[in-house]
C-alpha cells in the first residue's frame, strides 16, 4: 500500500502533536471529515520574510486540498509559486468550565495539513476543483447554480494541496480539574457549541432548495 492509500498519514517529525499528543490522530478519515465539516481554513506562508495567516474558503477534493481567488492574490501568487505553506482547520464545539481558572479549556477539533501548492491550469480540472468549492459550501448546489463560463475560468486562480502530511488534534469530555479542587463550590462542565444555520433570507421568489432545507455541515455517511 503507498503512502497515498494508507488509511493513516506518516507521523513525522513537523507533525508529531508534542503537547498531550493522546489527543492526536492521524487517521485519514478523521482528518477528511474535519477538513470537510470546516468553512473556513487558514493559509499561512511566508511572503519576503513576513509570515502570513489568510482566512480562506476551501474544499477537498479526493486527497487533495483546493483553494481559489484572483490570479492577482498575492497570496495565491505566493503559494503558486510553491513556497511551503501550513493550512490549518478549527471546528469549535465546546467551552470546558473548570474549577480552576488553570483548567480551563475549549473542546475542539482541528486540523493541520503541511504541503506546497500547485495550481491547477487543466480546465476540466478546475472546473471539478471550482465544483467541490461549491459543494463544500451547501452540497447539491451545483446541480443548480450556474458553472463558470470560459471567462470566468480564466480569472479564477485554482490550487491544490497534496494532502500527504497532517494531523488533527481532538478535545472532548468535561474539564480535569485537579483531585483537591474538585470539592471547591464553583460550577464545572461544559458548554457544547455548534454551528447552527438561521432562518434563510430569499433574494429572490423561488421556493428553498431542499439543501437549505436541510442544511447541515455535518458531511453525510
Ligand atoms: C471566511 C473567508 C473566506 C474567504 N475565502 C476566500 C477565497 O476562497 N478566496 C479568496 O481569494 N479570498 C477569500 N477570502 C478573502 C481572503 O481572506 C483575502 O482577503 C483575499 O484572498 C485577498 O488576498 P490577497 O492575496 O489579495 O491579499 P493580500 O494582498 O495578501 O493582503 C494584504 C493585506 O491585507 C490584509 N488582509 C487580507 N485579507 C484579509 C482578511 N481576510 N482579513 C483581514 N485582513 C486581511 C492583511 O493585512 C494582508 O497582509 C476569504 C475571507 C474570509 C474571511
Amino acid at each position: 500500500m503507498s503512502a497515498s492509500e494508507s488509511t493513516v498519514f506518516p507521523r513525522t517529525p513537523r507533525t508529531r502533536v508534542r503537547r498531550r499528543g493522546g489527543r492526536a490522530n492521524y487517521e485519514r478519515d478523521v482528518v477528511h471529515a474535519i477538513l470537510d465539516e470546516a468553512l473556513v481554513a487558514h493559509v499561512g506562508f511566508v511572503a519576503d520574510g513576513q509570515p502570513y495567516v489568510i482566512p480562506m474558503l476551501h474544499a477537498r477534493a479526493g486527497g487533495e486540498l483546493v483553494l481559489h481567488g484572483s490570479p492577482l492574490s498575492r497570496m495565491l501568487g505566493t503559494l503558486r509559486d510553491g513556497v511551503p505553506v501550513c493550512v490549518t482547520v478549527t471546528l469549535l464545539d465546546g467551552v470546558v468550565l473548570a474549577r480552576s481558572a488553570f483548567h480551563h479549556s475549549l473542546n475542539y477539533r482541528s486540523v493541520v495539513v503541511l504541503g506546497t501548492a500547485r495550481a491547477i491550469t487543466d480546465d476540466a480540472r478546475k472546473r471539478e476543483a471550482l465544483d467541490a468549492l461549491v459543494e463544500h459550501v451547501a452540497r447539491g448546489r451545483t446541480r443548480d447554480a450556474r458553472g463558470p463560463s470560459a471567462a470566468e475560468l480564466d480569472a479564477t486562480e485554482v490550487l491544490a494541496i497534496p494532502l500527504a502530511e497532517a494531523s488533527a488534534k481532538i478535545r472532548t469530555g468535561p474539564p480535569q480539574d485537579a483531585a483537591e479542587d474538585r470539592d471547591l463550590p464553583v460550577w464545572a462542565g461544559e458548554l457544547p457549541l455548534h454551528l447552527t444555520p438561521l432562518a434563510p433570507r430569499p433574494a429572490c421568489d423561488l421556493p428553498l432548495p431542499d439543501y437549505l432545507e436541510e442544511y447541515s455541515r455535518v458531511p453525510a455517511e
